[in-house]
């Protein structure tokens, strides 16, 4: 009883020891943003965006940086890795 609780006492220390570094993330070498260009759905420009890659499936609207029309944009991660965005138009369905 007693060599079993300091077992687990041991454990925690163990556990609490390693806490600090045990931040895991799935792809380590690869930075989390990732800075790419689409073409702006409603004036054709070509405009820089930053994708956050820590969420694997997203949509948000980012105000266009040329016409300042609302874009929908669908970022998702494949199961390679790769990061991929949609762009359209906010009234598309
Ligand atoms: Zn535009």
């Amino acid at each position: 009883m007693v060599r079993e609780k300091l077992a687990a006492a041991a454990h925690a220390r163990a556990v609490s020891r390693l806490a600090p570094g045990s931040v895991s993330f799935r792809e380590p070498t690869l930075e989390l943003i990732q800075e790419t260009s689409v073409n702006c759905p409603y004036c054709g420009e070509l405009i820089d965006v930053l994708l956050d890659r820590s969420v694997e499936d997203q949509q948000y609207i980012e105000d266009c940086q040329v016409c300042c029309c609302p874009i929908v944009f669908h970022v998702r991660i494949t199961a390679s890795g790769r990061c991929t965005v949609e762009v359209r138009d906010e009234n598309e369905t």
